[in-house]
């Protein structure tokens, strides 16, 4: 479908929504939704699950009372209506997170496995023969570069920044290419600097890259 960025845009991201985005990219779709609120539609964020956790909320006051009467002194219980309203939207955003986490997820863990190990690959490549590449977390790496300055690593963080961005990895569901780019944050050690200072150093830069929209690599301070 030549001349599109998409083959499928889907307005809402509800249930339906969401659930039609993902199936069609199941069968390889490039696919779009437009939400003009968040993730989760009408059942999520204000309908099914809000109105369940509200009125399980209220059964608490004929809990109280009948809790007198089978010897309970529970003292006089008070609503505080303000934490439970932010009770409810820490429920919401954790909801959130994860119908989020669902639509980045659609190409599947196989996928996922396969960019990560194509990635690593370039580490290795742009890297020098005694620098070391290790996995820090699920999507996360680190590179140690002894004897480089700042200046060098960044060279070198920067070289791989582009190689990652240029690296099409063929083979999603619809065989078709999955850009892929990298968020990378500088920091070098003095003397003194201890493994923990160094590792928030090179967090705070991480930090400032995806702040500045991703696919950047930021140095330390
Ligand atoms: C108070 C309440 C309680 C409910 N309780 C239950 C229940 O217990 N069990 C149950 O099965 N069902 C329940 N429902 C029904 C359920 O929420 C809906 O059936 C379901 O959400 C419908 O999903 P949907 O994807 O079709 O639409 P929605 O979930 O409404 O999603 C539509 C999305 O489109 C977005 N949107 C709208 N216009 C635009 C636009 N122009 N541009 C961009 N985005 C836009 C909206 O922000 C929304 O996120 C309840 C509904 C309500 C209101």
């Amino acid at each position: 479908m030549s001349g599109f960025d998409f083959d499928y845009l889907v307005i809402g991201a509800g249930s339906g929504g969401v659930a039609s985005a993902r199936r069609a990219a199941s069968y390889g779709a490039k696919v779009a939704i437009v939400e003009s609120v968040r993730v989760g539609g009408t059942c999520v964020l204000r309908g099914c699950v809000p109105k369940k956790l509200l009125v399980y909320g209220t059964h608490f006051a004929d809990e109280f009372a009948d809790a007198a009467g089978y010897g309970w002194d529970v003292g006089t219980p008070t609503l505080d209506w303000a934490k439970l309203i932010a009770a409810k939207n820490r429920e919401l955003d954790r909801l959130n997170a994860i119908y989020i986490k669902m639509l980045n997820d659609s190409h599947g863990h196989l996928m996922g496995d396969r960019v990560l190990r194509e990635v690593g690959d370039i580490f290795r490549r742009a890297v020098r023969i005694f620098d070391v590449c290790a996995r820090y977390g699920g999507e996360e790496f680190a590179i140690l570069m002894p004897g480089a300055n700042a200046a060098t690593a960044f060279r070198i963080a920067e070289r791989i920044r582009r190689q990652i961005e240029q690296h099409f990895v063929s083979g999603g569901r619809a065989g078709g290419p999955i850009p892929v780019t990298v968020s990378v944050g500088v920091a070098s050690a003095q003397p003194a600097t201890t493994r923990e200072t160094l590792i928030a150093h090179a967090d705070s830069a991480l930090f400032q890259a995806k702040a500045r929209g991703k696919n950047v690599v930021c140095v330390y301070p």
